[in-house]
């Protein structure tokens, strides 16, 4: 194998690409040329940092946020059935209630904007009417 071609296959060698012949072939190349070993060792150093720069570390420990939520529910199934049900009881009620509050706030926007054209109408009626002929 000539240098030109070892050095054309030596991302495919550090990416683990080869076959195994061609693998061995290459290794074979690089113990007994200098040149392209040393053409090898910086590649391998180069991806090597890229490697780390495209793995940095999460910033965000999803599982740290997620594991207390898990052990609720994990301890909550094992407490006895008619306590669990009481609990999932008032956690329904309290989400209906989140709901009707957040339903009475929509109807009542509404309601002030329906309402504001009918308080504000008799005032444009009297002074607003655009004058006739
Ligand atoms: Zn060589």
């Amino acid at each position: 194998m000539r240098c030109e071609e070892v050095q054309e296959r030596l991302s495919a060698l550090i990416d683990e690409q080869l076959s195994p012949q061609e693998h061995e072939q290459l290794q074979h190349h690089l113990h007994t040329c200098e040149a392209c070993f040393r053409e090898y060792q910086e590649l391998r150093r180069f991806v090597e940092f890229c490697r780390q720069l495209e793995a940095p570390d999460p910033k965000i420990d999803l599982w740290r946020e997620f594991q207390p939520m898990l052990a609720e529910i994990v301890a909550e199934q094992k407490i006895p059935f008619a306590q669990r049900l009481r609990r999932q009881w008032n956690r329904l009620v309290s989400q209906v209630c989140y709901g009707i509050i957040l339903f009475l706030q929509v109807v009542t926007y509404q309601l002030t904007i329906t309402l504001s054209r009918y308080i504000v109408e008799p005032e444009r009626a009297a002074y607003g009417r655009p004058a006739q002929g």
